[in-house]
């Protein structure tokens, strides 16, 4: 700071106005007749001021203090002669406010000339000591007002120094407080003067970067240079903000690096004043906060990550898929791809071995999982046992399967577990990455070709496509669709009759009740809609129906003219697992009036090796009913005869696939007969499915087949189609079914 700064600051300090200035003469009773009394002698004292300026320094040359500042003789004439100035102008006026500012520039420079206050007084009462001696030579109290002199000036001594040393020792004591205050919260501080760039920091502040202060600049670059480039635009903006009144307080984050290189998070806080010449100037702390980041990273860390495998969780996913989209967008950027992995049965796994096996077994998958990819791959876990791997990079998005595939082959070596070996698998589905695709878009594409992936047999990949995606739809429209069916009785059944084969005719024995669901102008046939159907539950209430509906149609054909016609209804495995089937049968039964014998009951292969011993009891109850059992479609399932037995069956329903390739395919044919002689043997009921032909027929003769089913007699139709044939053979005519095949055709 200039000297010219430092005089008007300490004047205002001082509070030295115009007002104040004419307060203190009035106080000491200042009149223009002073000045002009002072100045009509002044020429006459010239003597008396040089004899004064010699006494003075023959005076302090005496104490050791002031000796050593006049030791030099340069220094001493120069003090001696802007002395006399001084002196002089107390004579000569003019009293006027360059007076003032003369006396306080002076006062200002011994002050800092490390003039002490005392010597200072000394010498002002040598001056007037002199006065006195030059104005009144011979008066009679001469000594004495020179002796009063010295004790006034005594007094004066001691009352500036009480005044200014209990000033000084509050300030200590305050700044002691501060800097005990500073010590406890160990933090550092720094003071800027924005304009003239001159940056202040504590030897705390240097010390946070184990450096010293005296190793820092002096401006603001000793700052800012080691400020975190990343972080640096951030403290920039943030002291702008304060500095122009946006913010009310600067308060800050950043890394700044130490002596070593690493980088330190701290925080600084801070206050920006403006003074009243317009400088800026902001000071503040700045406090260590690497403590506090380590554990919000930490617990960062924790929120995105799964314990269990140490991978990232959804929500780290969710983040790298976003980066992993934009990157995508920029240009020259390369493929990217999404895998969702999902364990084949892992739920057996966690039944049946508890779940601190499940879970070493997906430790044991993820690291597996890991060893597939490349660095700058991702592999997250996305819940239970599924997995998501993001490949970015990718020169096509085909390679993709190639690292599908070494992930399905790395499953195959066993795992050794809790003295278990297990062989897992899984099933992937996978999805390139477009450059604007939500994120979760993406991951249902890679849903959609995981569930096709499954569907297709699992332990394999399935890629997405658009057709999947159609499908997809397709079947969604459906099965919301399908949950409405019933209640908009949109279910209709179908029967095709079950015949007798006799010397030269055939007669009408049963028929097989087919569901159907008119969707509109479309009948939709039901493999299409079943498994929808299972899969929901819904097959519960919708087997309910067919069965009631077809036990009151036979009932009514029975009552008008077929008495003995059975009624054969398809069961699904859901409907047999129900506890209290048996139960809502005989309800049926009851209100349908239909015999229990009339009624045969179809069930699969599959459903008897479901859980065999409940599905046993269940068909136990059935037999005892008095309701017959067929088993259908046999030869396509598991085939383990052993069942064949042990079940209380009455009826083996060949498979039309075997009875398609009689007798023109030799294997075909050989199975076809061996399933006839089997049946036959166990003392079952055989009845061939999918007879379309006169050549099919004449084979199920030659193997004494005597009941069978097919497009040859007529195709499954609706009710009131059959109705007709009934009436033809109540009007005494016999129903000969192959005459009218291809006449009853269903409208499909
Ligand atoms: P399924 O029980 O084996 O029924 C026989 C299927 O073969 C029927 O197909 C029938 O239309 C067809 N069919 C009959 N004769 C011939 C022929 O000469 N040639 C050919 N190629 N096919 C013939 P549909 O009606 O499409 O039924 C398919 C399957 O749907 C049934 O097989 C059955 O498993 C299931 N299903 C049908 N209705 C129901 C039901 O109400 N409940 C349950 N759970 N399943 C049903
Ligand atoms: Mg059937
Ligand atoms: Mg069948």
């Amino acid at each position: 700071m200039n000297s010219g700064n430092a005089l008007e600051d300490l004047m205002r300090h001082m509070g030295l106005t115009q007002s104040e200035i004419l307060g203190r003469t009035a106080l000491l009773d200042w009149q223009p007749s002073d000045a002009q009394r002072l100045n009509a002698v002044a020429e006459q004292m010239n003597d008396a001021q040089q004899r004064f300026v010699e006494r003075l320094y023959d005076h302090l040359r005496r104490f050791p203090g002031p000796a050593t500042l006049i030791s030099d003789p340069a220094t001493l004439s120069r003090l001696a002669h802007s002395q006399l100035d001084y002196y002089q102008r107390l004579w000569h006026g003019p009293y006027d406010d360059d007076y003032v500012a003369s006396r306080v520039r002076i006062g200002l420079i011994h002050q800092r000339a490390s003039i002490e206050m005392k010597w200072y007084l000394a010498g002002y009462r040598i001056y007037l000591d002199e006065m006195l001696h030059t104005l009144f030579p011979q008066h009679e109290h001469q000594a004495l007002f020179a002796s009063l002199l010295k004790v006034v000036f005594f007094d004066m001594t001691l009352a500036i120094d009480t005044y200014s040393s209990a000033q000084r020792q509050a300030l200590e004591d305050s700044e002691a407080r501060f800097a005990r205050a500073l010590r406890g919260a160990n933090d550092g501080i720094w003071d800027w003067h924005i304009e003239h760039d001159r940056l202040y920091v504590s030897e705390r502040w240097a010390s946070m970067l184990d450096l010293s202060r005296d190793n820092l600049g002096e401006g603001s670059l000793s700052w800012f240079s080691r400020v975190h480039p990343d972080d640096l635009p951030g403290l920039r903006q943030a002291i702008d903000a304060h500095v122009s009144g946006a913010n009310a307080l600067l308060h800050h984050e950043y890394r700044i690096r130490r002596a070593n290189g690493d980088y330190l998070w701290v925080q600084a806080r801070g206050v920006a004043e403006i003074d009243s010449s317009g400088q800026r100037r902001i000071t503040g702390s700045q406090t260590d906060i690497s403590a506090r980041k380590t554990v919000e990273q930490q617990l960062r860390h924790a929120a995105r990550h799964d314990p269990l495998t140490g991978l990232g969780n959804r929500l780290r996913l969710d983040e790298l898929l976003q980066q992993c989209l934009q990157q995508l967008g920029k240009t020259g950027a390369r493929e990217a791809a999404l895998l969702f992995v999902d364990l084949d049965r892992f739920k057996l796994i966690n039944d049946s071995l508890g779940h601190a096996c499940g879970d070493q077994v997906l430790v044991e998958v993820s690291r597996r999982l890991r060893h597939c990819l490349r660095p700058g791959d991702h592999l997250c876990r996305f819940g239970g046992d599924e997995f998501v791997v993001l490949l970015t990079d990718l020169a096509c998005a085909d390679d993709a399967e190639i690292v599908a595939q070494r992930m399905l082959d790395c499953m195959h070596t066993p795992m050794h577990i809790a003295d278990q070996v297990l062989v897992v698998s899984a099933s992937i589905g996978i999805t390139a990455l477009q450059p604007h695709n939500a994120s979760q878009d993406a991951l249902q594409a890679a849903d959609l070709a995981l569930y096709q992936a499954k569907q297709a047999g699992k332990a394999q990949f399935a890629r997405f496509s658009a057709e999947l995606q159609v499908s997809a739809h397709y079947q969604l429209e459906l099965e919301s669709a399908l949950s409405q069916a019933l209640e908009r009785n949109e279910f209709v059944l179908h029967y095709q009759p079950i015949c007798r084969l006799e010397q030269g005719s055939t007669r009408l024995v049963g028929v097989e009740a087919l569901l159907r669901w008119q969707r509109g102008d479309t009948l939709v046939p039901p493999l299409d809609f079943i498994p929808s159907l299972e899969e929901s539950g819904e097959i519960i209430r919708v087997g309910d129906w067919v069965l009631a509906q077809a036990c009151r149609q036979v009932r009514a054909w029975q009552l008008s003219g077929q008495p003995h016609l059975h009624c054969a209804v398809n069961l699904s495995s859901r409907q047999l697992r129900q506890d209290d089937f048996v139960l809502r049968l005989t309800e049926i039964l009851l209100d349908s009036g239909l015999p229990p014998a009339s009624l045969v009951l179809e069930i699969t292969e599959s459903q008897l090796l479901e859980d065999s011993t409940a599905t046993l009891i269940t068909l136990r109850a059935l037999a005892n009913l008095g309701v017959q059992l067929a088993l259908d479609d046999f030869g396509t399932g598991y085939s383990s005869l052993g069942y064949l037995k042990r079940f209380p069956l009455n009826i083996l329903k060949v498979d039309k696939s075997f009875i398609g390739g009689v007798p023109g395919d030799a294997e075909l044919s050989v199975i076809s007969r061996a399933i006839i002689g089997l049946g036959q043997s166990l003392g079952l009921e055989v009845i061939a499915e999918g007879v379309e032909s006169p050549e099919h027929l004449d084979f199920l003769r030659g193997q004494g087949c005597q009941l069978a089913q097919g497009y040859w007699f007529s195709r499954p139709c609706a009710a009131h189609e059959l109705q007709v044939q009934f009436s033809r053979l109540a009007a005494g005519g016999y129903l000969d079914l192959a005459a009218s095949a291809g006449v009853t055709a269903e409208a499909e």
